[in-house]
């Protein structure tokens, strides 16, 4: 491509809105143009990275014996409403009416419009299994769009999934996408790692994510130091530190006047928040329950939702004072009748603890649970604090930010149980088809390579994504040497295949170096006066500092040379790909 004629509008200026230096990076480098809110249209550029990533998502796909659909996003209500996530989904669905005034959606995803093509086709377990995705546009219409791709309300995502027989068909084709991930994400030159996740709307049982350490990430996730113990924060664990007991054993009523917070309440008894306990007050299906936590831990409503499903809320304070005869600030779990109590297992080895009395300004000191107070069950209800230890190896754990690549699952037979979707086994009988669904959104491989690859100049682009693999910047067009030169260059680049583009425009070196290192192919080649006097040209890889002096005659094998040991760095990744879950 002759820059001359390219349409690579590049910006001087940072926008003001882009708070992520994907964001930046990819307006500034051409690549998209916003729209509306969370919507981008993709410039020449851009869209050849996308493609790139999306190729090497269909190569690793296609490798694990995927076989490409394309399902649309217009979708009835009706079969949304048939597995529950129409009201699940929410506000994330975007919903429109046709003219006939029947009631429409745009897909979030795809489960279940897979799950109605399977259950009007797959009639035996002979049929399977089965492997189908698509690389596809999803809508959602997030909260808060923002970090520009990152989050956006239309993105596309590479959706498979898995029909199988029994749990041990999906077990394999759960293990052949997570080796397929690794590959693609080792291919994509991102530095990521695996995770336990939660399953969310999505329901199923085992499910993990994929990765990818940068500041940017919206996502929280642990990670032990020592082991290769690694969850999302929404299901991690830990161990928590060991309190120090106060040593006043037996229940106290002490006045605590207007003292309702937890630090309220430690500063004025002069004592440390882990001796309090939180006594919150929830309505789960329309009954009470009341969840307890040590006081310095925080409630992880994820985990809550993962052991109750998603209908809780906090008690309102005047259903609180009810319940328990006090307000909020002074709730405990002593004398409280009709309510079931979920106890933190943070709390199960406590003595002595100080909670609300269920008296307005008044707490208890020196109670233990099941002694004091009765407990229904032990549960692991709280989120991973710094500090922490891990569960497996007793090591300081690590939190991170990272972005979300791509999540797999197990989903069993929710969606086949809820829209029908049967089978007759081997033996006659009709059982559910039993899936998995995998997801990887082709945008963020993009902007977390961006994330994890620029400097303050621009884009590093790694080579398997970079929308061009070589820049030749002739410094002076109008020198006719340092003109020919570059064109018989670019010729023969573009003739042995290699994706080049020539910056043929008349504007100082100056600005072209910028454009150079803002669009940041991997390698460049300058093309001078100077140092073509001695036949030489300058050789510049993106992301090293130097530069190299070269015969011009040699530039192309060079070229050749630096990038056959590149894909002998991932060749050599590639291999060791096995159970191991971190790649970093
Ligand atoms: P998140 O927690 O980040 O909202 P999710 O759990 O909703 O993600 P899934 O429904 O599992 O994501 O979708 C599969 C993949 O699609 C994700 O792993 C992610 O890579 C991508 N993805 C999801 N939402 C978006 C979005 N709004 N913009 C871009 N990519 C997305
Ligand atoms: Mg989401």
């Amino acid at each position: 491509m002759k820059l001359s004629q390219a349409f690579i509008p590049t910006l001087k200026e940072t926008p003001s809105d882009a708070e992520v230096a994907s964001h930046r990076l990819m307006l500034r480098a051409g690549l998209i143009r916003p729209l509306v809110a969370g919507v981008y249209s993709y410039l020449p550029l851009g869209w050849r990275a996308m493609r790139k990533a999306a190729q090497i998502v269909r190569e690793e796909i296609d490798r694990i014996g995927g076989q490409e659909f394309s399902l649309p996003t217009l979708s009835p209500k009706e079969l949304w409403q048939g597995t529950g996530r129409y009201d699940e989904f929410g506000d994330l669905i975007f919903k429109l009416k046709d003219r006939r005034n029947r009631e429409l959606c745009l897909a979030p995803t795809h489960e279940e419009v897979i799950t109605d093509i399977a259950r009007t086709s797959i009639r035996s377990f002979r049929d399977m299994p089965q492997l189908w995705y698509q690389i596809q546009l999803k809508h959602r219409d997030e909260f808060r769009p923002r970090s520009g791709v990152l989050r956006g309300r239309m993105f596309i995502m590479k959706d498979s999934y898995s029909l199988d027989a029994d749990q041990e068909g999906l077990d394999a084709a759960y293990h052949r996408h997570r080796e397929a991930y690794s590959r693609i994400f080792i291919r994509s030159g991102l530095k990521f790692f695996v995770v336990q996740a939660s399953s969310g709307v999505m329901g199923g049982s085992e499910s993990e994510e994929f990765m990818a350490p940068t500041a940017a990430g919206e996502d929280t996730v642990i990670r032990c130091s020592q082991c290769d113990y690694a969850a999302n924060l929404e299901v991690a664990q830990s161990v928590p530190k060991p309190v120090q007991p106060l040593g006043e054993k037996g229940s106290r009523k002490v006045h605590t006047p207007d003292q309702r917070t937890i630090d309220e309440v430690s500063a004025f008894l002069g004592c440390r928040p882990e001796n309090l306990m939180k006594s919150l007050l929830y309505i789960i299906e329309d009954k009470p329950v009341m969840i307890l936590i040590r006081g310095d831990h925080e409630l992880n409503e994820n985990k809550l939702m993962a052991l109750r499903g998603s209908n809780f809320r906090p008690a309102e304070a005047d259903e609180a004072l009810n319940i328990t005869g006090a307000n909020l600030g002074f709730l405990g779990p002593v004398g409280l009748k009709d309510a079931e109590i979920l106890c933190d297992i943070g709390l199960r080895e406590q003595t002595d603890v100080i909670t609300g009395a269920n008296e307005d300004d008044y707490h208890l000191v020196g109670l233990t649970p099941e002694k004091d107070f009765q407990v229904d069950s032990y549960q692991d209800l709280r989120h991973v604090k710094e500090g922490e230890n891990c569960i497996h190896c007793g090591k300081p754990l690590n939190i991170i930010n990272a972005i979300e690549l791509g999540h797999i699952f197990k989903l069993g037979t929710k969606y086949s149980t809820s829209l029908g979707a049967t089978f007759l086994d081997s033996s006659g009988e009709k059982k559910p088809i039993v899936m998995g669904s995998y997801g990887i959104g082709i945008e963020r491989i993009i902007a977390a390579a961006i994330e994890q690859n620029h400097d303050e100049d621009g884009i590093i682009w790694p080579l398997t994504l970079a929308p061009y693999e070589v820049h030749i910047l002739p410094i002076d067009m109008t020198n006719d040497q340092v003109s020919t030169v570059s064109k018989a260059l670019y010729a023969s680049f573009r003739e042995h295949g290699l994706e080049v583009l020539i910056d043929d425009r008349e504007e100082s070196p100056g600005k072209k170096f910028k454009d150079a290192d803002l669009i940041g192919f991997p390698f460049r080649i300058n093309v001078g006066a100077r140092s073509l006097k001695e036949g030489k040209v300058e050789l510049k890889p993106r992301h090293e500092r130097t530069v190299l002096q070269i015969d011009h005659k040699n530039a192309l094998s060079a070229v050749k040379k630096m990038m056959e040991e590149r894909h002998d760095v991932e060749r050599e990744k590639l291999e060791k790909v096995s159970e191991k879950n971190i790649f970093t």
